[in-house]
């Protein structure tokens, strides 16, 4: 039998991007054994209270990170009183619905930023009711806090109406996308004053693009099947091209790697790890600008894909992506109008999640995903591994926080990181010492990922 656990990670949004995206910007809260999750009324959605109330707890002697705060020594030895809102909620999008209690893809409403947007519907008479496979952004009549509360609210009224037949209630609960769920994170009175779910929002762009079942897995797929269809084209001769694409990173993908994962069947995803898919995606797009596009082949299938390439590009440039919003959001809706005209029959829901990625990173000034504190499975799953029985979750837990307070202690770990390989690159490493980038005497390391740090000799 395998174990599953929920992981809860927390940080502050004023943590620098550099740090966050070594992970340890981000503080590792809980392990929850998943059969914990699921003996809860209304699983993750029940956990999450409990979750939240720990941190902004409402009872008189409680803590509450918005109220009475933490106190923390400064460097000068001053005592100060650090307080912080809950602002934002990151997370895939699975885990939004069980957190919501929504209906998800499957449903009539299958957005959960978007109050108008629905799926499987004739909207053709309606002037706000809009097709997901062609709502742009700005068909998008967003949810407020009041719009989801009194959704709910409304299921709650109608649930203790006795004259409400079952299928109208169920009608009811389909056309707001939500089930009615007492006591779950939206019906909470007390937290209403803490969080604002439609504000909170932040959709993962790694889990809408590249994860399993993201748009890039199908798109993909989907090009390269177009490829194939081209004179002198196979498998093979990708290939030999995408291994030929040096990347910056020492890890590199299998020399097969296409005829390994691509899947023939029509309006499929591969199934590839999220960071080499990237790796697969990118040398892709250099096919395309160096062979397809020189030849006038498949001219907008290259463009749809390049729009992919330019989208991931940004995505992956940290919180540097906040200076190119406007090129990212006009290349999500680009891209989406091609993708529905070229793959019809490959559309995803997450295509038009991707539409209000742009916004909550204008909103909160923030480039977030959730690749860095994922980086801190792999601990839970050793920690798990090697403790067994009741409450192994408090070992991987208690584990955890130990491994993270070490390395918050170690001044390595706030170096900077140079995107070299050092003993590929000696001259890059003699210019860096010589602009006293790096100690005279520090060597230079070549970590796993393909970056380097330097360290004291
Ligand atoms: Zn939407």
């Amino acid at each position: 039998m395998v174990e599953q656990d929920q992981c809860v990670y927390w940080t502050f949004l004023g943590i620098p991007d550099w740090f966050l995206s070594r992970g340890l910007g981000w503080f590792p809260f809980a392990v929850i054994p998943q059969s914990v999750v699921d003996e809860a009324p209304h699983g993750l959605s029940s956990v999450s209270v409990v979750v939240f109330l720990k941190f902004f707890g409402t009872g008189v002697h409680q803590f509450n990170f918005q109220t009475t705060g933490v106190k923390l020594r400064s460097t000068n030895g001053q005592l100060q009183n650090l307080k912080a809102i809950l602002d934002t909620i990151m997370q895939d999008y699975e885990a939004f619905v069980k957190m919501f209690c929504t209906k998800g893809a499957s449903g009539v409403v299958p957005c959960l930023v978007c109050d108008n947007v629905t799926k499987g519907r004739d909207v053709s008479g309606s002037a706000v009711l809009k097709d997901i496979r062609t709502a742009a952004l700005a068909d998008c009549k967003c949810h407020t806090k009041e719009t989801m509360w009194k959704a709910v609210d409304d299921l709650a009224a109608f649930a203790a109406d006795p004259d409400m037949k079952k299928y109208q209630f169920k009608d009811h609960e389909k056309a707001r996308g939500f089930y009615h769920a007492p006591g779950s994170l939206l019906t909470n009175k007390p937290l209403r004053d803490v969080l604002d779910p439609a504000d909170a929002i932040y959709l993962d762009w790694f889990h809408c693009l590249l994860a399993s079942g993201g748009i890039a897995t199908f798109h993909g797929n989907a090009f390269v099947r177009k490829m194939l269809e081209l004179p002198g084209i196979t498998l093979e001769v990708l290939d030999n091209f995408v291994a030929s694409v040096q990347h910056c990173r020492t890890v590199q993908l299998p020399t097969d790697i296409l005829q390994r994962v691509y899947n023939s069947q029509p309006d499929s995803g591969w199934k590839l790890q999220g960071s080499d898919n990237y790796l697969v995606i990118v040398a892709l797009g250099a096919f395309v600008t160096m062979v397809l596009q020189p030849a006038g082949q498949l001219v907008e299938h290259c463009q749809c894909f390049l729009l992919l390439v330019t989208m991931l590009d940004i995505y992956y440039m940290a919180d540097g992506a906040l200076r190119f919003l406007d090129l990212l959001a006009a290349s999500t809706a680009q891209h989406f109008t091609l993708f529905v005209k070229l793959y019809p029959g490959a559309f995803k829901p997450k295509l038009h999640f991707l539409h209000h990625i742009p916004r909550s990173m204008r909103k909160k000034r923030r480039n977030l995903n959730t690749l860095s504190a994922e980086k801190y499975h792999k601990w839970v799953r050793s920690y798990a591994k090697w403790a067994k029985g009741r409450h192994r979750e408090r070992h991987a837990v208690h584990g955890l926080l130990l491994r993270h307070m070490t390395e918050l202690s170690n001044p390595q770990n706030y170096m900077p990181i140079w995107v070299v390989k050092g003993s590929r690159a000696p001259v890059l490493t003699n210019l860096m010492r010589t602009l006293q980038l790096i100690p005279v005497d520090a060597e230079v390391e070549v970590k796993e990922t393909g970056v380097c740090s330097a360290r004291d000799a």
